[in-house]
């Protein structure tokens, strides 16, 4: 008898994409934030599964997913390509916004975002599944359908956070409208993918896949370390952006630490001024890459999101890194999106190039890393006796001592990141990378 989504939890495999309490027809699932992650908890009293119910094990992307069969069936024009990063594609491309202030204030170009307000407007979609702060909690993030332009922008921009999409399935399939969009990361995108393949009436509704590309997640405890050592209170926060203005962008907090205004009823205007804080994504994000990335990622080996209709990314290499508004890299894997893309183009909305697959590889480094090493890592942890993910992929037969000593470094560096009384230490370790360009 296959387990419930304990399985994953017990193997330290969970995401925390929430997609196992989309899928579960008992409601027993519910997702909570334990050290610095979402997590399912199962009200055992409500579950299934000794009943032969295992919906949210069968869709949890944490135990793998079938990369290379999924991606044969759905992406199936005649001028589709393969490439052994990027998977199927049928074009890749630079491009951005038009618009200054979206492309200025997104976390790259503002493509996801300005594509998005286009297919609304022309109504050839009806909501998007997007991702925002929480207004109740600055530190954590929210997901929700997303109708119109504003609605688009209140969720610009990248989040350095987890992010669970559960509860967005039902929403979907709630709604009057036909034609969803889901925007997430590889791994959102991957477990939608499983769960429509068991649920025809969400399959029917979403006809689009926005993956965003992926180097790997982040713990909360990422934003909370970055706040710590910059004495920044996220009960003051009234806005806040781990990227904004311009490319690749800086981090941005307004704080109310202005005058107080004497009886003033309004929240907002109870202080005369916000106190500004930037600092160069560079500068703050680099260093700490590797603390806070959890586990599960370093078993994963979908960087660009193979199984996204349309993936979006930066460019990293000359002469777009030295763009210091915003531009976006893209791949396009099936037609209809294609023929939209290029009348968003026609129509004044975005700027679109074609690029060679070569040229965005070689901007991407992590897409290798993640296809190589990570392939390795899983290897690793096989030959140790652990439960590692399936992917349809060839595994190698011989770990080196290099990746031996690799996944001991980034285990050791996950451990301080995990225990809040070890910050000092990071502190003292972190690379400096302000210079970085
Ligand atoms: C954790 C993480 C790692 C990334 N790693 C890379 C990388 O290695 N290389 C690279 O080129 N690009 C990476 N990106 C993607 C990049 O930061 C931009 O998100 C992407 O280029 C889109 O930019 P944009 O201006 O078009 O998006 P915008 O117009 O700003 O829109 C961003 C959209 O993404 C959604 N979103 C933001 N954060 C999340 C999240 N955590 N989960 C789900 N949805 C989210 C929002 O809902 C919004 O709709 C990463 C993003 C994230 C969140």
């Amino acid at each position: 008898m296959k387990d419930n989504i304990k399985y994953t939890l017990n193997n330290r495999l969970c995401l925390g994409c929430g997609i196992c309490q989309s899928a579960c027809p008992s409601k027993a699932i519910s997702i909570s934030v334990s050290q610095g992650c979402f997590i399912p908890q199962v009200d055992e009293t409500k579950c299934k599964n000794d009943k032969g119910c295992h919906r949210c094990y069968d869709v949890c992307p944490g135990l793998g997913v079938d990369l290379r069969r999924i991606a044969k069936e759905q992406f199936v024009d005649k001028e589709i390509k393969t490439d052994k990063w990027v998977g199927c594609y049928l074009k890749c491309f630079t491009g951005h916004s038009n618009d200054e202030d979206i492309r200025y204030h997104c976390a790259s170009g503002g493509m996801v975002s300005q594509f998005l307000i286009f297919l609304l407007e022309k109504r050839y979609i009806d909501g998007a599944v997007v991702t925002a702060f929480d207004p109740k909690n600055e530190l954590l993030v929210c997901s929700y359908i997303a109708h119109n332009r504003e609605e688009v922008l209140q969720a610009k921009s990248s989040k350095y956070a987890p992010v669970s999409l559960h509860g967005m399935a039902q929403a979907i399939k709630q709604e009057n409208g036909t034609k969803y969009v889901i925007v997430g990361l590889p791994c959102h995108i991957q477990g939608f993918r499983k769960l429509e393949a068991i649920d025809r009436k969400l399959r029917e509704k979403v006809i689009g896949h926005f993956a965003i590309y992926c180097s790997s997640g982040r713990t909360f405890y990422l934003t909370e370390h970055v706040f710590k050592e910059r004495g920044i209170r996220k009960e003051d926060l009234t806005y806040f952006a781990y990227r904004d203005e311009g490319c690749l962008g800086s981090l941005v907090t307004k704080q109310r630490r202005g005058i107080r205004v004497a009886n003033s009823n309004s929240e907002t205007a109870l202080y005369k001024e916000d106190e500004v804080y930037k600092e160069r994504f560079q500068s703050y994000y680099h260093p700490l890459r590797s603390f806070f990335i959890p586990r599960r990622c370093l078993f994963c080996i979908d960087h660009y999101g193979e199984l996204g209709d349309v993936c979006f990314g930066d460019i990293h290499i000359k002469p777009y890194m030295e763009d210091r508004i915003g531009v976006n890299s893209l791949i396009v894997r099936k037609r209809q999106w294609l023929d939209l893309l290029e009348e968003a183009k026609s129509e004044g909305f975005i700027t679109l190039d074609e690029i060679p697959v070569e040229t965005l590889n070689a901007s991407q480094m992590m897409a290798g890393k993640k296809k190589g090493r990570n392939i390795r890592f899983i290897a690793l942890n096989k030959h140790l006796g652990k439960v590692m993910p399936y992917y349809d992929i060839t595994y190698p037969n011989h770990i080196g001592v290099k990746t031996m000593i690799n996944y001991v470094q980034n285990r050791a560096q996950q451990f301080l990141g995990k225990h809040k009384n070890l910050w000092w230490l990071i502190t003292l370790l972190k690379k400096d990378t302000s210079n970085l360009e």
